[in-house]
């Protein structure tokens, strides 16, 4: 089995979901009392955030590959970055790094292409569904037709992810909000929509919403799995 690194802590309420989902799977993969073999870089998300909204992405993405050159030290065979904002520095987090990226776009992509999606809705933090690198890679490399919401629901969604959300607040107002904005989405022709967002899987759940939707938290994990147990 490889070992998996991950960095996390963006939020470490999303990074124990990671946490128990990757060692289900690899349990219910081997059976008995098999685990993953993972070694888990938890950042302080409070430094984080901060360099987030003043915009210093560089030095964000250098306390990442602070933390990537750990794992790869300790022995990581490969890496998963347990957010989809921050992937928005990937190629700076990946800096003097041998180690492959398991980039949190592909697994979704892949799935949303199997599923027989081609124009879907993006939920996630302000930075994700305003910025290229999230939709550019679902666009240019799976050719999938990206929306996102309108510019006050995307402050609603951002505020709660990082407000109530990381904090793990649950807040039945907030879901309501969510499931609003998915119908518009909906109404403009999304035919499902992507959680793009690691927390929001703890606000919302298949049962809320006849619209099919798709977890990066649960396809990230279960990707990861794949990877540790396979050969290549
Ligand atoms: N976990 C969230 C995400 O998947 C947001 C926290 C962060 O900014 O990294 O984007």
């Amino acid at each position: 089995m490889k070992t998996i690194g991950i960095i996390g802590g963006m939020s470490w309420e999303s990074s124990a979901l990671y946490y128990k989902a990757i060692n289900q799977g690899v349990s219910e993969s081997l059976g008995g009392l098999h685990s993953a073999s993972l070694i888990l870089y938890s950042v302080d998300f409070a430094q984080i955030e901060t360099l987030q909204h003043a915009g210093d992405w560089d030095a964000a993405g250098r306390l990442l590959n602070q933390a990537a050159k750990s794992l790869q030290a300790a022995g990581a065979d490969f890496l998963v970055i347990a957010t989809n904002t921050m992937h928005k520095v990937a190629d700076r987090v990946l800096d003097g790094i041998e180690l492959p990226l398991l980039h949190i776009v592909d697994p979704t992509a892949e799935a949303l292409l199997q599923a027989g999606h081609k124009r879907v809705g993006l939920l996630g933090t302000g930075f994700t569904m305003s910025d290229e690198f999230y939709k550019g890679r679902m666009q240019q490399k799976f050719g999938l037709d990206i929306l996102v919401p309108d510019e006050s629901d995307q402050a609603q969604v951002h505020r709660i992810i990082y407000e109530e959300l990381c904090l793990g607040k649950i807040d039945a107002a907030s879901r309501e909000l969510y499931l609003q904005v998915i119908d518009r989405l909906r109404a403009r022709g999304a035919e499902a929509v992507i959680l793009g967002c690691t927390e929001i899987t703890l606000l919302i759940d298949q049962p809320h919403t006849t619209m099919p939707f798709f977890d990066t938290t649960a396809l990230h994990a279960a990707a990861a799995v794949a990877r540790c147990l396979s050969d290549d």
